[in-house]
């Protein structure tokens, strides 16, 4: 229907098409983007494997572009990263994440945001102030958040990086690491590691009921977890057998299509609500 103003969703036909947003206009326009609001946040759902109820909501942000349609955050946070504008974007999608956040605890909801921070972002010298500056402003505290961290580089071979996590923890927040299983540098070294939740890959959960690698994979990384005393989350769950087998190893929290998509804050607060009352 012409007379309806349809969002179109930006999808290259390739990787290197997504490159027809130059890292260059691409600085420029997210920039512009942030001044604008046209960055904007749905919330998606993760349950308690065993009760059933929403423990948390992962923000996810999108880019509603005035000519390209709505951009989906893997074809502009690694721009946005390479090119050093992700602390501006990071902190813009932290203040609307916590202004909505304030309004469901005014309300008497009391589950946590899950937000996803770029290793860079987190690197910045101050990190932890403003974090803490920025809850205080929305009269929130460390633990209705849940940071969630990749496992980007060699970002967790850096007692920097370690020390930082640690020192989240010891204000009071929850630090998850995301997509575990993905990088080769953990694994050994899991012992030592300071954080709270382990979310495994989709990969490993959407591949395990096909008999392949990954499908031995995911017990070991259950293990792994459980092992270091940490909570898991099996991300991108979409099939019953995908569920079947997750909660068959004994993951705590689960996310995925199956469940839930991600939505609008509106509907999000709504299924907490119905949640609640449950
Ligand atoms: P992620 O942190 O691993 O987020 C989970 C991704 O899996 C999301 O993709 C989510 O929509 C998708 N997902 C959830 N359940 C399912 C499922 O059952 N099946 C499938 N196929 N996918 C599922 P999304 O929203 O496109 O985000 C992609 C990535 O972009 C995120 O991966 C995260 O690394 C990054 N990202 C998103 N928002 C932010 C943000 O605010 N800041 C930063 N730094 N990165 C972000
Ligand atoms: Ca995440
Ligand atoms: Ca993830
Ligand atoms: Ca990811």
């Amino acid at each position: 229907s012409l007379g309806k103003a349809r969002v179109e969703v930006f999808r290259p036909a390739s990787r290197s098409d997504a490159n027809l947003l130059s890292d260059l206009d691409l600085v420029v326009e997210l920039r512009r983007a942030v001044e604008r609001k046209e960055i904007f946040l749905q919330y998606q759902p993760i349950y308690r494997a065993d009760t059933r109820k929403i423990e948390s909501f992962e923000v996810l942000a999108r880019w509603r572009h005035p000519q390209r349609g709505i951009i989906p955050p893997d074809l502009f946070i690694p721009s946005a990263e390479r090119n050093h504008v992700i602390n501006l974007l990071g902190w813009s999608i932290l203040g609307d994440a916590l202004q909505e956040l304030a309004k469901w605890r005014s309300m008497k909801l009391n589950t946590t945001f899950a937000i996803n921070f770029s290793p860079l972002q987190f690197l910045e010298r101050d990190f932890s102030f403003k974090l803490n500056r920025l809850l205080a402003k929305f009269g929130l505290l460390p633990n209705d958040v849940v940071v969630e961290i990749t496992e980007g580089n060699l970002a967790l071979q850096s007692d920097q990086f370690l020390e930082k996590v640690d020192g989240l923890k010891r204000l009071g927040f929850l630090v998850a690491l995301d997509d575990f299983g993905v990088g080769n540098s953990t694994i050994a070294n899991l012992r030592d590691l300071p954080f709270d939740i382990l979310k495994i890959d989709k990969s490993y959960v959407q591949n395990s009921d096909s008999g392949s690698k990954a499908a031995a994979i995911l017990p070991a990384l259950v293990e792994i977890a459980k092992a270091s005393k940490l909570a898991t989350v099996a991300e991108g769950v979409e099939t019953q057998a995908q569920l079947e087998r997750v909660q068959a190893l004994g993951v705590d929290f689960i996310q995925g299509y199956f469940f839930a998509r991600p939505m609008d804050p509106d509907e999000a607060l709504f299924l907490a609500k119905e949640d609640c009352a449950l």
